[in-house]
């Protein structure tokens, strides 16, 4: 019999620790250990700031699920892991494992910035407590209106989440009849709108073009930040935007712990693998989702990082929990599926506020064979369907459909 241990309870693990288990059956232990005992649907706290969803409308309890499928669940921080004794460390004790999936996200950089984030001057909905945060300045804002600053720093991955909190807030605003007060301006590090961190798509920077004209927004495309004051957002071109609510996504960096784990992870914490999610060095070590380091093809003027974004991080921990299996199972090195991240298909529902974009493309990165954005401007209903199709799989633990 041998351990499987999987680190992290969200698209990634929870889907990688589930599929293993499928495959594997009675004859190994499958171990999911996570600092969280909800799934959070994360793609649906961008409603959070303006009360069109609570946070425990989308989390859902892991430790059910896992019970249901013959997962064993800790619940535990992870301090660090010990590729030379095949161990994890947790606030729980020592894990032994012979396989690992590390699944565990990214961590968000707020400190690379004078006054960035919750903490400081600005809101982020990146989490359940900061979208909740955010929540409470969207209400002061509506009781005293003045300017917003929505966008993303220099070193960004996380676009289509600010986009969509943009349009959101736009909507939002309209609704609560403040909107001739709220001058919103939109600040991005990529080279041009609907650049996303993936070089675009066909047709998506009119799009978004239009979309700002015609809902009167101002942006600035390559911005960097220099800092953040109580009143204005400082760009390092000297410009300074005056804000009265601001929420700036941050740069990521991979989960804490994989930096104090000596070389497994890159100078980011990213675990660097090949092809297979394997790690580059540790051979029973794989990686999934966020957690993964993915080098971008391509520059830009201004630094910024590649959007990982759900489908890819279950696609991806198919793929390793699948060659986890293969080598438990003594099948050979050939029988390991293969598939870079830049080649898994883009499948991504971007809200607009009352008005969606649907984003497809065989391959998430250049060269693709077919990219589509379908614009509905009449009504977002494919995000809301998809959030409701994704908590009902999740609910039941059918980690293998789509
Ligand atoms: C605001 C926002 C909106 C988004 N919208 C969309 C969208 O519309 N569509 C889309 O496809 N994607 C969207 N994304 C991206 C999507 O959320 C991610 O792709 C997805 O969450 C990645 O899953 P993951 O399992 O790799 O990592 P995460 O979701 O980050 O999960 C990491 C897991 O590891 C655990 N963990 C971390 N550190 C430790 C530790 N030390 N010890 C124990 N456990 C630990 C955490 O508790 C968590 O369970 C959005 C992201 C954000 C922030």
């Amino acid at each position: 019999m041998s351990e499987v241990v999987v680190i992290g309870s969200s698209f990634a693990g929870l889907t990688g620790a589930l599929e293993a288990k499928r495959k594997l059956g009675p004859g190994h232990t499958v171990t999911l250990i996570s600092r969280t005992a909800d799934f959070v649907y994360i793609p649906s706290l961008i409603w959070v700031p303006f009360g069109w969803r609570e946070v425990k409308d989308i989390s859902i309890p892991v430790k059910p699920i896992l019970d249901k499928h013959g997962v064993d669940f800790l619940k535990a921080e992870v301090s660090r892991v010990n590729p030379e004794t095949n161990t994890v460390s947790t606030s729980e004790g020592e894990v032994a494992y012979d396989y690992l999936l590390v699944a565990s996200g990214v961590s968000t950089r707020f400190d690379l910035i004078e006054g960035l984030g919750p903490e400081e001057n600005t809101y982020s909905v990146c989490t359940p407590g900061h979208a909740e945060k955010a929540r409470e300045g969207w209400k002061k804002l509506v009781e005293d209106p003045g300017p917003v600053v929505v966008g993303a720093t220099q070193g960004a991955s996380c676009m289509g989440a600010g986009y969509e909190f943009l349009f959101n807030l736009e909507y939002a605003a309209r609704k609560a009849g403040v909107r001739d007060r709220v001058d919103i301006t939109w600040i991005t590090p990529e080279p041009y709108l609907a650049h996303f961190g993936i070089d675009g798509m066909t047709g998506g920077e009119a799009m978004l073009k239009g979309f700002m004209k015609k809902f009167n927004i101002k942006y600035v495309t390559n911005s960097e930040v220099e800092r953040i004051t109580e009143t204005d957002v400082v760009l390092k071109d000297g410009r300074k935007l005056p804000y009265k609510y601001s929420m700036i996504i941050p740069p990521f960096n991979g989960a804490r712990f994989v930096k104090d784990s000596g070389d497994l992870g890159d100078e980011k914490g990213f675990i660097p693998i090949n092809d297979t999610y394997r790690h580059k060095k540790y051979a029973n070590i794989f990686a999934a989702g966020l957690a993964v380091a993915v080098p971008l093809p391509f520059t830009t003027p201004v630094a910024m990082g590649m959007p990982k974004t759900g489908f890819p991080s279950e696609e991806s921990a198919k793929i390793a929990s699948h060659n986890i299996v293969k080598l438990l199972q003594g099948e050979p090195e050939s029988s390991l599926k293969a598939k870079p991240w830049g080649k898994i298909p883009g499948l991504c529902v971007l809200d607009a506020g009352h008005k969606e974009v649907v984003i497809l493309s065989n391959h998430m990165l250049k060269p693709r064979q077919f990219a589509v954005m379908i614009p509905n401007p009449l009504v977002n209903i494919a995000k809301r369907a998809l959030e409701k199709y994704f908590l009902w799989k999740t609910r039941r633990g059918l980690s293998y459909l789509m």
